[in-house]
């Protein structure tokens, strides 16, 4: 894979193999792909996927998880909803988060990534060693497929993020950058935040957005390049710090208006990628 390959954030929906044609119309080498449904997991199926993939000359460089149950509608909902932190569904999720990393193996990705929720701020939260646990025990299973697991940056700030790696003492464990995220979900600045957790970095996503103006509500997303994150700034941040992965632009819209902005996204980065390899 070349440094800093362009990438987009795909849901795969009902229709694979649609859309990996899609990422190759638009013209990116790779791809995070986000799970497709579980009928797509049987061999005959991933055998297809792995062909179009094959074809189209596409890298998938991770799959991400999503469970059943989920909703981003606003910071409550998220954290009531989202990822492995909510008791009731953490069991069931733990074990299909390992299936996920089974399909992410068998159609040839290097890692999964997952948001994994809110983890508590405070260490001596009484649910924080049980988080912790149910961390390791993902990523021990994903280590023995082979993967790195990456955490989802956004409902956490970065020092407590930090903190979770580090806790979880597995050097699998790494970090999926999406610093829109921090500022979506007001934990933080992004670009200082590297400071924090620019080590583990091993994909970002290419997003930006507006800081919120209210309390308990999320801020809003915008197209790359108009927001607050200053994406220039932050992929320089990350090349300065020795990064050389995917720069995967993620636009959480729909229809052509999502492909007008990927494309406009694509030529900002190719402009920003463009100087720092050159430089
Ligand atoms: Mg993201």
């Amino acid at each position: 894979m070349e440094p800093l390959a362009l990438g987009v954030m795909l849901a795969v929906g009902e229709n694979p193999l649609e859309r990996v044609k899609h990422v190759r119309q638009m013209g990116f080498p790779t791809v995070q792909m986000g799970v497709p449904p579980p009928k797509f997991a049987t061999e005959e199926a991933k055998a297809e996927l792995r062909a179009a993939l094959a074809e189209a000359g596409v890298i998938v460089t991770t799959v991400f998880c999503g469970f059943a149950g989920e909703s981003y509608a606003d910071i409550p909902t998220v954290r009531r909803t989202v990822g492995l932190v909510p008791k009731e569904t953490r069991a069931v999720r733990l074990d299909r988060a390992r299936e996920i990393a089974q399909f992410a193996k068998d159609i040839g990705s290097p890692r999964i990534a997952i948001h994994i929720g809110f983890v508590p701020e405070e260490p001596d939260d009484p649910d924080y060693p049980a988080c912790v646990e149910t961390l390791r025990q993902l990523a021990d299973h994903a280590g023995s497929l082979g993967l790195q697991v990456t955490l989802e940056t956004g409902q956490e700030t970065a020092s407590t993020l930090k903190r979770f790696i580090q806790d979880s003492r597995r050097d699998n464990v790494k970090v999926n950058f999406d610093p829109a995220n921090m500022i979506l979900y007001g934990s933080g600045d992004p670009i200082e935040a590297l400071d924090h957790v620019g080590q583990w970095v091993v994909g970002t996503h290419c997003k930006d957005g507006k800081w919120p103006t209210e309390e308990g509500q999320l801020g809003h997303e915008v197209p790359l390049g108009q927001g607050d994150v200053g994406i220039e700034e932050f992929v320089t941040k990350l090349f300065n710090l020795g990064y050389r992965g995917p720069l995967t632009i993620e636009r959480e819209i729909t229809g052509e208006q999502q492909t007008r902005d990927i494309l406009m996204a694509k030529e900002l980065l190719e402009g920003i990628r463009a100087k720092l390899l050159s430089g």
